[in-house]
């Protein structure tokens, strides 16, 4: 039993840089709240999105599957943005460009389901950008 401690907040759980090898990332913290083991393999993860935020631009093998807990941005899955609110659920195929966003005012909280044997991400290259900017609404959403 993990009880809230006040809104996206959990007993002893620490509130860690969203991650640590420099990758073009802003305003995002993450929580670890389940860490599973060979009997359920995945990590629940919270991670916050601060106004004028977003998540890192990547792709990888493993998939996520991620429910919004308060706030409201978008999310490119692919090569589409789609608006997202609470409890809204979002699954991320595996080899799909994702990132995420909140929308202006707000910030953009979600939990996010994975497993704990997953591949490093991938950033995109330059080619892969230029395919991915094909797509004006998708060349507006993106930041790198
Ligand atoms: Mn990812």
């Amino acid at each position: 039993m993990l009880a809230q401690t006040e809104p996206c907040r959990w007993q002893g759980v620490a509130v860690q840089p969203y991650k640590e090898d420099g990758t073009l990332f802003r305003g995002v913290s993450r929580q670890t709240l389940f860490e599973g083991g060979a009997e359920l393999p995945v990590q629940v993860r919270v991670f916050e999105v601060q106004e004028g935020g977003h998540s890192t631009l990547e792709r990888h093998e493993h998939v996520h599957v991620v429910m919004v807990l308060s706030g409201s941005g978008r999310v490119l899955v692919g090569d589409r943005v789609h608006p997202i609110g609470e409890h809204d659920l979002v699954h991320i195929p595996s080899m799909t460009w994702h990132q995420f966003r909140p929308d202006a005012g707000t910030s953009l909280a979600f939990l996010c389901l994975v497993a704990v044997d997953r591949d490093r991400p991938q950033r995109p290259t330059d080619t892969d950008l230029d395919l991915l900017r094909a797509r004006p609404e998708v060349a507006d959403f993106i930041r790198t």
